[in-house]
């Protein structure tokens, strides 16, 4: 991959950071057999070297695709014009400014996300968004995926706690939007337009962070239930009940049947849908909420927090290891629509005769929908993606959307128009042009 284009960038970032290697090539898709191909890949040191490649590759007409940690499920930071440049934000890697008493940090695009939140932590502070990749994935690409976890329920996605931006936008620009301000309604939300924007309005080099004083104690509750509608009945308690969880998530049969033997303290018999809340507050508050939480769940368990999210986290991996592949998606759809898309899921894999099940967070509507594959098998990746297009039909009728965590990227392309009105698709369109006219940002992902 050594191209014409390395020597003139070598004069940008340097010779040593324009790099070959194939690992900036693929992202987590790359479990569906996706893999890039590039004229180049930059690592530049700073806002200002991105800017300088950007202007570059602006004037050349030549595509630019972003990319933090690589950890992404849509194929978003996959470049699949051969003849594109790959900006790789892991050097721009350090913590601008830390105000524990005020609440906020600034910290550069490639800042890991688990760094930022063991900062928090480490000083009494609490930075909510907690998606599943935090050791590989990288602030920028949070930003830029909008990321969720399981305590975005209470708290709100990342957008909710970002409250400025530094970025390059066309042809080239360095600017700021919003900074370490709590209120700003100054112009148009362009700090929220580029949360969930994929790389493809431009690159985030830096963002002001909200934080929180981290809660005083964090105490799970979990209920297991017999069937699909008595978890779903317990989820619709809890909202009922006016208690806020900080989480409100759910496993199916088939996600537990993967994963109950490793889960802390072990479940009861007969477990076929788990519900997982964790109260969070002060020592007092905390404990009056698990309480509350433990009626509406009926007889609950109380595994250590530590121990439940720990294993929570290897639900995925657990499902993959069935038959050692999966294709998954992360539809969401309006509450009273869960337990419907939950059986959905599995009644459309029966008919494309595979095996279904799903798990995630029951109280933003969001499922991780999965069909079982074994690897290499093309015969049944090809029943599985017709069952993702079914999936995503049902996720539609129900008034809901195709993703809710992972975006479009490349791999969900051409899906919002399903979802949207005509003018609302123009709409999205007609950002794009105004913001990226020559279109070499990220080309071909997030299309409507
Ligand atoms: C095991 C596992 C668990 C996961 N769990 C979750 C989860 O719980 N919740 C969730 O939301 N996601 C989850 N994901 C998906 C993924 O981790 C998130 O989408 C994450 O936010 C991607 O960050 P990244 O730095 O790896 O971005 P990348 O994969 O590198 O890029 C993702 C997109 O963002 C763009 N991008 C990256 N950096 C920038 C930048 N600085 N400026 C502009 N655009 C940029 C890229 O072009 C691409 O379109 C998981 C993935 C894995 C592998």
């Amino acid at each position: 991959m050594v191209s014409d284009l390395a020597r003139p960038l070598a004069g940008l970032v340097g010779p040593e950071h324009v790099r070959h290697d194939a690992h900036f090539l693929a992202d987590a898709s790359q479990a569906m057999g996706l893999r890039g191909r590039a004229a180049a890949v930059v690592l530049p040191g700073s806002a200002e070297e991105v800017a300088a490649v950007v202007a570059w590759c602006y004037e050349r007409g030549v595509p630019i695709v972003p990319r933090g940690g690589g950890s992404g499920y849509a194929g978003g930071a996959v470049p699949l014009d051969p003849d594109a440049v790959v900006v790789a934000l892991d050097r721009l890697d350090r913590v601008r400014s830390f105000d524990p008493g005020l609440w906020r940090i600034e910290a550069e695009a490639g800042v890991r996300t688990q760094t930022v939140a063991r900062l928090a932590r480490e000083n009494g502070l609490f930075f909510p968004p907690d998606p599943g990749a935090a050791e590989q994935s990288q602030l920028g690409g949070n930003i830029a995926t909008n990321a969720g976890g399981p305590h975005c329920f209470k708290y709100g996605v990342t957008r909710e706690w970002v409250s400025g931006l530094e970025a390059v936008i066309a042809p080239g620009e360095l600017v700021r939007f919003g900074g370490p301000l709590r209120k700003d309604v100054a112009g148009y939300d362009l700090t929220g337009l580029l949360c969930g924007s994929e790389g493809t309005l431009g690159i985030v080099t830096s963002a002001w962070l909200r934080l929180l004083p981290a809660p005083a104690l964090q105490l799970p509750v979990v209920g297991a239930f017999a069937d699909v509608q008595a978890g779903c009945a317990a989820i619709e308690r809890v909202l009922a009940s006016g208690v806020v969880p900080a989480t409100l998530e759910y496993l199916d049969a088939g996600a537990l049947a993967a994963s109950a033997s490793t889960f802390p303290g072990g479940l009861p018999a007969g477990a076929a849908f788990l519900v997982i809340c964790e109260a969070d507050s002060t020592e007092e508050d905390a404990a009056e909420l698990q309480e509350s939480l433990s009626g509406e769940l009926g007889a609950a368990l109380r595994p250590a927090a530590r121990a439940l999210w720990r294993w929570r986290d290897g639900v995925s991996l657990a499902v993959v290891a069935q038959r050692g592949g999966k294709l998954s998606e992360d539809v969401v759809v309006p509450l009273d629509r869960l337990a419907d898309t939950i059986t959905g899921t599995v009644e459309i894999a029966e008919r494309h005769g595979l095996e279904g099940c799903s798990w995630g967070h029951a109280g933003d509507g969001n499922l991780h929908s999965t069909f079982l594959l074994e690897p290499g098998n093309a015969e049944q990746l090809v029943r599985a993606e017709a069952a993702v297009e079914e999936l995503f039909a049902l996720t539609i009728a129900f008034g809901g959307s195709v993703t809710g965590e992972h975006g479009l990227g490349w791999l969900k392309r051409g899906q919002l128009r399903h979802q949207w009105a005509p003018a609302a698709v123009a709409a999205h369109e007609a950002i794009k042009a105004a913001l990226d006219p020559r279109g070499l940002f990220n080309p071909g992902k997030k299309t409507a």
